[in-house]
């Protein structure tokens, strides 16, 4: 058994993780990174954003070529889809990246180990690996072991026809019928992917609407775009539970009406959520408080209960978004360093990567009313744009709220081509306090989406020129 002492051991290579390591290291840290799986980049690198994202730019490609070339005059046959190749190039996207992340702890001299890591007590980690273990000593330890797939009683997964998103990214065929369970960020993107790619997609939401937590003015929208697309979607129904049948699934589930149901498909995709991953990690038993959903509570710098203990990412409560992990990662170990490291919570951009994409940063008008804040809106449609209509993408809008007495922008939401990128201005303007004026005034070259941005800001002001 070897020991060696570092400044900081991280426990998973996730983007919350390897970030923190990566900068904990340019701080002057000597920094060891803990991570279980044979490749480094957690969840989204491996199996969350990045193959997701590759499928759907491909898969939209596709939908595109086959669909849609002939309003711009492009005439095209003979149209094949060829999966193989549509997947192994999202295995090499991820191959490169994650293999990217070991050449950049090489570079700033992070200690890589490989293992499962436990903390046997307040500094000291041990890590096994193939029946090994090694003591790490610590000075701090920095948990960033992420989430897993949560699981629904009575729809048994099994690795194959009842999978989570991590089967689905990797669907050997295109599914005759996939069945999602869950309209979230998962179930919409990935039920997208496979739609496009011709297979019939019914999704089975239990709430009575569609993303909540958006501004209702989107949801509305993505409500008419998601039903053109001919993603099925089931709202207000209850699964009881799934029964394979050979390659086929029976999915039980009473629906809206109250009525028992049931659905029978080849693929069933669970998509319920995550939650935070504590398994084997040896956090509770040091004095680590997790909530009652198994989040490890921490103080506004990231530490645990346990003095020189800390943890971020999606194993603390919040949004569980790569980037709000990677902020919480710096955060952290800027403040470990001396520095006042700080994550704006008011300023996390949210995107869902469908098409049209949907983003948000802020509050949304339900909350602002709830809060009893006075504020004034702003909203233009892509219909509008020039540039949108030279895209051929017309669909959506940007919705400004402001403050009805400072015109401090509270809260941007977006649905239309491109609003992934979009929302970028609308974190910066909301990280830097602005105002609806100053958006409204900032040049925005033409013809730009952009510019549905600015008119929305326009519009917060009462002074909307193209509409
Ligand atoms: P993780 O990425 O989960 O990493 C945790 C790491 O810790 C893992 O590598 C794990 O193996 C390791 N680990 C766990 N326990 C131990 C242990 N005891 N010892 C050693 N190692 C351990 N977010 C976005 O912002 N944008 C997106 O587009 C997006 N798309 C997604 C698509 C899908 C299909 C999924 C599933 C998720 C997506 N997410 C997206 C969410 C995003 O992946 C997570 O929010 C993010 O990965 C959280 O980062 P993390 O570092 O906290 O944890
Ligand atoms: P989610 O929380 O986004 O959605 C889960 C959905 O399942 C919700 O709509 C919920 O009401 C529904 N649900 C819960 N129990 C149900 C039941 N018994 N029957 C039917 N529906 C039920 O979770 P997800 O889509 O699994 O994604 C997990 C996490 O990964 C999310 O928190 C998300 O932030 C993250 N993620 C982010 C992105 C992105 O940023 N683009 C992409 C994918 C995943």
């Amino acid at each position: 058994m070897s020991q060696e002492t570092f400044d900081l051991v991280v426990i998973g290579a996730g983007p919350g993780g390897y970030v923190a390591a990566i900068r904990a290291a340019q701080l002057g840290l000597k920094t060891a990174c803990v991570e279980k799986d044979p490749t480094l980049g957690g969840t989204c690198l491996n199996v969350g954003c990045i193959p997701s994202k590759a499928l759907l730019e491909s898969s939209e490609r596709y939908a595109v070529t086959r669909d849609h070339l002939a309003e711009h005059g492009i005439k095209v046959g003979g149209v094949e889809l060829d999966l193989g190749a549509m997947l192994r190039r999202k295995d090499k996207i991820v191959t490169q990246l994650t293999s990217g992340i070991a050449g950049l702890f090489k570079k700033r001299k992070v200690t890589s180990a490989r293992g499962l890591g436990r903390i046997a007590a307040p500094g000291l980690v041990e890590v096994t690996h193939a029946g090994a273990t090694q003591s790490l000593q610590a000075r701090r330890i920095l948990i960033a072991t992420g989430s897993v797939p949560a699981s629904l009683p009575g729809v048994p997964l099994d690795g194959d026809r009842i999978g989570t998103s991590t089967e689905a990214l990797s669907y050997p065929t295109v599914p005759e019928h996939l069945i999602v369970i869950g309209a979230g960020v998962i179930g919409l993107e990935l039920g997208s992917v496979w739609a496009r790619l011709g297979a019939r997609v019914t999704v089975l939401e239990y709430m009575p609407a569609l993303l909540p937590m958006m501004d209702p003015d989107v949801t509305k929208v993505a409500a008419k775009v998601f039903a053109k697309q001919k993603l099925d979607i089931r709202l207000g129904v209850k699964v009881t539970g799934a029964v394979r049948r050979g390659d086929l699934v029976d999915v039980q589930y009473v629906g809206a009406d109250g009525q028992p149901q049931t659905l029978t498909g080849d693929r069933v995709l669970v998509a319920v959520g995550r939650k935070p991953n504590t398994t084997g990690l040896g956090a509770a038993e040091v004095g680590v408080q997790l909530d009652r959903r198994g989040f490890i509570q921490v103080n506004e710098h990231f530490e645990t209960a346990v003095p020189g203990i800390f943890a971020i990412g999606d194993v603390i409560p919040g949004p569980m978004l790569a980037h709000k992990a990677e902020e919480e990662g710096i955060a952290a170990v800027e403040h470990m360093a001396g520095q006042p490291g700080h994550v704006n919570y008011d300023a996390i951009p949210n995107i869902i990567y469908t098409h049209p994409e949907i983003a948000s940063v802020g509050k949304t008008e339900p909350e602002l009313q709830q809060a009893g804040v006075p504020f004034r809106k702003g909203t233009f449609p892509f219909l509008a744009n020039g540039r949108a209509k030279a895209l051929g993408e017309t669909d959506g809008l940007v919705k400004i709220l402001a403050h009805a007495e400072t015109d401090r922008v509270l809260g941007v939401h977006i649905i239309g081509p491109r609003a992934g990128d979009l929302i970028a201005e609308a974190a910066l303007a909301i990280e830097f306090s602005a105002s609806a004026e100053d958006i409204a005034r900032s040049v925005h070259a033409h013809p730009t989406l952009a510019e549905v941005v600015k008119e929305a800001a326009l519009d917060a002001g009462g002074r909307v020129i193209h509409l």
